[in-house]
């Protein structure tokens, strides 16, 4: 189940029944204010919801000041090892704490508690395989599901120790196995918003499959509140790719592109143009299905659904809406005379 409970994060809602927050993490140093705000820029245009920043020194945290003045969505500070880094991301104006349960001592979690609590931020504990303590490793013998949940059972009760319950939760592993088993027990013991993701996921194509195996796992489970796809590529690519894992299970509204796999048939280059479309309706959000074939045999018949379409032929292609032919238009204009009517849909 979705949580109930939520945590407010800027002027964004994670749980409590709201729509699945998209977030992302800067790849620059937080401390480089402009390439820094042109990221974000980046993201907010993209359509991100919250974004994270890594904060490994004094310089990051106390950017986070520079950064609030311009970002219009949350920021997320990002904090190992030193509770003091997190103290001063929370003055700087951090919208949430993100602690790793792994690198910071059981004292410290307290001090970081109270820190959030006066200022009324939330605090994200994002377990992973990595961060799980010696002792839960030799009572499960390995990195379990089971483990990953109990490490972050042990810093639930630390933070509850200080009064504090404004939390989220993330259990990542490089494993969609793990993860997903551990979200799936995580969700049927608590009630905490849950923050998906495979964490390492790898580059762009493999990164996007494990991402969506996963998150879409637990989505249709109807588990969890906000996502981050992991790549090692662009975070505005991590912010389209779940908006696709989202858009494809109807999370989203949005374009839905359907194209034919191309055969001998074909007789126009189709992949550029669907590659074509795509790029340039990411960020659409009018809920349309839009069919882009590659020959009139099959074309607007298999495409009888989509609200727009065009079937391909030699050097032309034939317009269509709703399965009924509206006309026939040049190759090169396929793209302008789309964008055209979608627009006018
Ligand atoms: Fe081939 Fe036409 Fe089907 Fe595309 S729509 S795969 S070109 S038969």
């Amino acid at each position: 189940m979705p949580s109930k409970k939520s945590v407010r994060v800027g002027n964004v809602i994670i749980g409590g029944g709201n729509k699945i927050a998209v977030q992302s993490m800067l790849n620059t140093k937080t401390s480089d204010i402009s390439a820094s705000l042109l990221q974000i820029k980046q993201l907010e245009d993209a359509g991100c919801d919250i974004v994270r920043v890594a904060v490994p020194d004094e310089a990051a945290a106390k950017a986070i000041y520079r950064l609030k003045e311009h970002s219009r969505i949350p920021i997320v500070a990002d904090i190992h090892f030193s509770h003091r880094l997190a103290l001063l991301a929370a003055d700087a104006g951090a919208d949430k704490i993100r602690i790793n349960p792994g690198n910071l001592a059981h004292d410290k979690v307290s001090v970081v508690a109270n820190a959030c609590k006066a200022k009324n931020i939330p605090i994200r504990i994002g377990v992973n395989g990595g961060s799980v303590s010696k002792e839960i490793l030799s009572r499960f013998g390995k990195v379990t599901p089971e483990a990953l949940v109990e490490s972050a059972l042990e810093n639930i009760k630390l933070l509850n120790e200080c009064d504090f319950d404004d939390i989220c939760i993330s259990l990542k592993s490089s494993s969609v196995l793990l993860t997903v088993e551990a979200y799936r027990l995580m969700s049927s013991r608590f009630d905490y918003p849950l923050h998906l993701g495979v964490t390492e996921a790898g580059t762009e194509r493999m990164g996007i499959i494990k991402s969506a195996v996963g998150i879409g796992s637990l989505l249709l489970d109807g588990i969890g509140d906000t996502i981050r796809v992991s790549l090692t590529d662009s975070p505005v690519k991590e912010v389209y790719a779940a908006f696709d894992i989202l858009k494809s299970i109807g999370l989203k509204k949005g374009i839905e592109i359907v194209s034919c796999p191309t055969c001998g048939r074909t007789e126009i280059d189709i992949i550029s143009i669907a590659n074509e479309l795509n790029e340039k309706l990411a960020s659409f959000e009018k809920p349309l299905k839009v069919a882009v074939m590659g020959c009139a045999v099959n074309g607007p018949g298999e495409a009888r659904d989509a609200d727009i379409g065009i079937a391909g032929g030699k050097n032309e292609a034939l317009l269509f809406k709703k399965g009924e032919i509206i006309r026939k238009i040049n190759e090169n204009e396929i793209i302008p005379v789309l964008l055209d009517e979608i627009e006018k849909l």
